[in-house]
């Protein structure tokens, strides 16, 4: 009998889950039997789920919060990165195998590969130190960057992510504790928001001293609903190469696409689609 593939995500429900709309179009579009789902798993149920992959024949799953961490101890292998990462964001299924990765930080990479950006030897400034600053800073450090200043308003989870960086990568991380308008050093190459600032507001950037930024650093932001964020229009006023959050999102969907079918993913018909319901 007849099945469609099935993938989709694991974790609490959200309204307009990006990801449901960036991989079901990407699907349609190149004639994919597949079926993205959205699927509510509570936080005692997480292994009954995730075997629950191998018994149901899926291709693969999404998870997110608040699994991305527990999620490691069921797979039978995780990638590297996203072992130092300690998070998962997709799992594929081969030969009844569980495979783990992370494809936020390898989404943001993408974005500086495509724009033609260096990043060996280079100095970072990186704003937040939450998860996607984590996936970040991890891929950035693996492709030999150089020097990353972490700026954080709580010391302790920016200090922990130094920690992290300078204990299980070859990048050198320092930290500055983000009580005060942050001037960006002038040695500078990359400057990234990897704080939430601009999501639900999109009248809010992130505090920092903008004459800091020097036309050749190249400036990037997170946030996935909003391709013109104050903070990229702030650097473009300079003159500065920018990348948005929103092909970033598109950007580790579509590997978490080729993870599931082998296939180039379809990332212009993904942008638009997510455009779309983001409104921009
Ligand atoms: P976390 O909650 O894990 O981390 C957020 C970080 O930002 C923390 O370091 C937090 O500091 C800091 N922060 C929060 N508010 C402020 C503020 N007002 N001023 C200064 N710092 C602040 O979130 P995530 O890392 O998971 O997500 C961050 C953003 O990235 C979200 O907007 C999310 O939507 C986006 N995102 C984008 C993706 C993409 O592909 N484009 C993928 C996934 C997420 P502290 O905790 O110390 O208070």
């Amino acid at each position: 009998m007849y099945q469609k593939k099935l993938v989709g995500v694991f974790g609490d429900p959200v309204d307009d889950n990006p990801s449901v709309v960036i991989e079901q179009v990407a699907f349609d579009y190149m004639k994919l039997p597949m079926e993205y789902l959205t699927i509510q798993v509570k936080k005692g149920d997480l292994q009954a789920a995730i075997e629950g992959l191998r018994a149901m024949n899926f291709t693969g799953i999404n998870i997110t919060m608040p699994h991305k961490i527990d999620v490691l101890q069921y797979l039978d292998y995780v990638a590297d990165d996203a072992k130092i990462m300690g998070a998962v964001n997709t799992i594929y299924v081969k030969d009844g195998k569980l495979y783990g990765e992370n494809t936020d930080g390898k989404g943001f990479m993408r974005n500086l590969r495509n724009g033609n950006v260096p990043t060996k030897g280079k100095n970072v400034v990186l704003l937040g130190a939450g998860g996607v600053a984590r996936a970040i800073s991890v891929e950035l450090a693996n492709a030999g960057v150089k020097h990353i200043t972490v700026v954080n308003v709580i010391k302790e989870e920016g200090e922990r992510l130094v920690e992290l960086l300078n204990s299980k990568t070859s990048v050198e991380a320092t930290f500055v504790f983000w009580d005060h308008k942050y001037s960006v050093p002038d040695k500078t190459d990359i400057v990234v928001n990897a704080t939430p600032i601009g999501f639900v507001n999109k009248e809010e950037k992130p505090n920092i001293v903008y004459e800091s930024i020097h036309p050749q650093m190249v400036v990037c932001d997170v946030i996935p609903n909003n391709m013109n964020t104050l903070f990229l229009e702030e650097a473009k006023k300079i003159g500065c190469k920018t990348f948005h959050g929103m092909q970033m999102l598109v950007n580790q969907g579509a590997i978490a696409f080729e993870l599931w079918t082998g296939l180039e993913a379809p990332v212009q018909v993904m942008l638009e689609a997510l455009a779309k319901v983001y409104g921009d």
